[in-house]
């Protein structure tokens, strides 16, 4: 038989016994992101099983970057069992997503909230922080080492199966953006005297924002956000909200900043691990941006970092102070 499996032919029985019998593998009993037990859902492309929670966040995150079935309910197809057999189960793909977990790092548990969770798994799957940075930069390999047949090393034997994962789900990120909100200045007043002020940021479809200050003009955030950067990324857009318990929230401005002044220097540089601390480019300051003043990009201690200083647009006062930090994913 061949083509596609649209009845449950015998080839696909047995394939669904492996997965199954994977399953009951002893690591595969928790949850690779809470540790939750008796997981019965799967990430078929990243190759974990997971809880019920956390599959909601995972199916949040598109299936570009996680394809959720249900290890009970749902079709596999052959190519999925196989990926799942091939990453070798949740300790394997933990070695390797979370192999650089900053010590201490407290890891959501089967009582942590949506919140936490999904703050987690975004860091773990999407922006993959904790992923070993050699392995980011995935030129294409044709090897096919498998960390679930036997073997339970837990190093280089797996790279292979996440180089693929990488591939497939996370080929249209070029980095991660880091901006850093440091504070606001003479924001508008919104309600009698003052505002409760938050600040948004948007690339692209995704969305990050800060925590409200209450009652202050001036406040300071200090508050780093994360996003993804896709290839074809356009201007990050930062607003600011004032809190409204009563009615909408009323917007206290907004200004864009273009990111490719950053990302065009950073790539023609090269790893900025190898670089002495210098200026390595400029955002010039002119009327057709927000910018205060010139903003420049630099190397410091190894990392990418722009100050970028705004005045808010279409309000009449206000200003944000920014620190960006481009850390690429691909060279
Ligand atoms: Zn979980």
């Amino acid at each position: 038989m061949s083509g596609h499996n649209y009845d449950h032919g015998k080839s696909t029985s047995s394939k669904r016994q492996k997965l199954k019998e994977l399953l009951l593998k002893s690591d595969n009993r928790i949850c690779a992101d809470c540790g939750a037990p008796d997981p019965k859902w799967a990430s078929a492309n990243i190759g974990v099983f997971i809880c019920l929670k956390c599959s909601g966040v995972h199916r949040n995150l598109g299936t570009h970057i996680s394809k959720v079935l249900s290890v009970t309910l749902d079709e596999w197809s052959d190519v999925q069992i196989n990926s799942m057999i091939e990453v070798g189960g949740n300790s394997c793909a933990n070695a390797i997503y979370e192999a650089f977990l900053p010590e201490g790092y407290a890891k959501p548990n089967s009582d942590s909230n949506y919140e936490e969770r999904a703050n987690f798994i975004r860091s773990k799957y999407e922006l993959q922080e904790f992923l070993k940075p050699s392995l980011r930069i995935v030129p294409s390999k044709n090897t096919s080492t498998t960390c679930g047949s036997g073997k339970d090393s837990d190093s280089v034997s797996g790279s292979a199966s996440v180089n693929k994962t990488s591939q497939a789900g996370m080929v249209e990120f070029i980095g991660i953006l880091n901006v850093k909100v440091i504070k606001g200045t003479n924001l508008a007043v919104r309600d009698v005297r003052s505002s409760d002020p938050y600040v948004v940021l948007t690339l692209g479809q995704q969305r990050a924002q800060t925590a409200v200050i209450k009652s202050d003009l001036n406040p300071v955030w200090n508050e780093e956000l994360k996003l993804s950067v896709p290839q074809n990324y356009g201007a990050l857009k930062v607003q600011v909200f004032d809190q409204d318990v009563l009615s909408s929230n009323d917007i206290m401005g907004e200004a864009d900043v273009n990111l490719q002044p950053m990302i065009t220097a950073a790539t023609a540089f090269g790893d900025p691990d190898l670089l002495a601390d210098m200026q390595i480019g400029k955002w010039l300051q002119s009327n057709d941006n927000a910018l205060i003043r010139d903003s420049t990009i630099n190397i410091i201690d190894g990392k990418v970092k722009q100050e970028v200083s705004l005045k808010l647009q279409n309000v009449e006062s206000g200003g944000i102070d920014l620190e960006l930090e481009w850390i690429p994913l691909a060279q």
